[in-house]
C-alpha cells in the first residue's frame, strides 16, 4: 500500500497553535464523544476520543471525513467537531488482527445465548472437543447453557443430536472495537464493513 501524502506543507503554517485548554463548547469539550479513526485507506481502525481527532487533525496527521456540525471556539480560532476521521499515512496493520478469545468476548458474540439451543449461556463449549483434536479458537468456541454443555459431553455433534443456530467465526477486529465502544455514530456507518459477528 503506497502512503498517501499531503501535497505541500503549506496548511501546516496555517494550523493554529494548539491548547485545548482555550477551547471551549457547549457542554464541555468531554461531552464532544467519539470519532471513528480511519486509516489512509478508509479501512475502520479504532475510535478515538473527538478531543484525540482534533489534535491529529492540527497536527496535519489526519484529516475530517465526516462532522456534526457542531464546534469547539478558542477566543480567535473556530473549529469543526469531527466524527470521522482519515490519517494522511497509511499505517500497517497487522495481515490478520484478531480479536483476542476470551470468555467475555465469546459470550459477548453470541449474545450471551447458548449457540444449541438459544437459552441464556452459562458455559463456553468447544464444538469439537479438544479430547477429540478441538481448537481453542473462534471457529470452535460457541457460548452454551449448562444443559447442553453437559449432555455433549466429549462427543461431536455428529454424535449428539445438536446443532449449531449459525457458524462461530472470529469477530471482525475492526467492527469489534466499534461495537465494544457502544453506541455507533450514523456517520460512521459507510465505513464499517459488514459483518454478522457483531454482537447485538
Ligand atoms: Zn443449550
Amino acid at each position: 500500500m503506497v502512503p498517501i501524502g499531503r501535497a505541500g506543507s503549506a496548511s501546516a503554517a496555517k494550523t493554529p497553535r494548539l491548547d485545548f485548554a482555550r477551547y471551549t463548547t457547549e457542554g464541555g469539550l468531554e461531552s464532544l464523544g467519539r470519532a471513528l479513526m480511519l486509516n489512509a485507506s478508509f479501512e475502520p481502525l479504532c475510535v478515538v476520543s473527538v478531543r484525540r481527532a482534533v489534535v491529529l487533525v492540527l497536527k496535519s496527521k489526519a484529516e475530517i471525513v465526516s462532522r456534526n456540525g457542531a464546534e469547539i471556539r478558542s477566543e480567535r480560532t473556530t473549529l469543526p467537531v469531527p466524527t470521522v476521521i482519515r490519517l494522511v499515512h497509511y499505517v500497517r496493520v497487522p495481515y490478520r488482527s484478531r480479536v483476542p478469545l476470551s470468555r467475555r468476548a465469546v459470550f459477548a458474540r453470541d449474545g450471551h445465548r447458548c449457540q444449541y439451543c438459544n437459552h441464556p449461556a452459562e458455559n463456553i463449549d468447544h464444538v469439537v472437543p479438544r479430547s477429540r483434536g478441538g481448537t481453542h479458537t473462534w471457529e470452535n468456541v460457541v457460548a452454551s447453557c449448562r444443559s447442553c454443555n453437559a449432555h455433549k459431553e466429549d462427543r461431536l455433534l455428529s454424535e449428539t443430536g445438536l446443532a449449531l443456530r449459525r457458524p462461530p467465526v472470529a469477530p471482525h477486529a475492526a467492527l469489534w472495537l466499534v461495537a465494544t465502544a457502544g453506541s455507533i455514530d450514523p456517520s460512521w456507518e459507510p465505513f464499517l464493513p459488514e459483518d454478522d459477528a457483531v454482537p447485538a
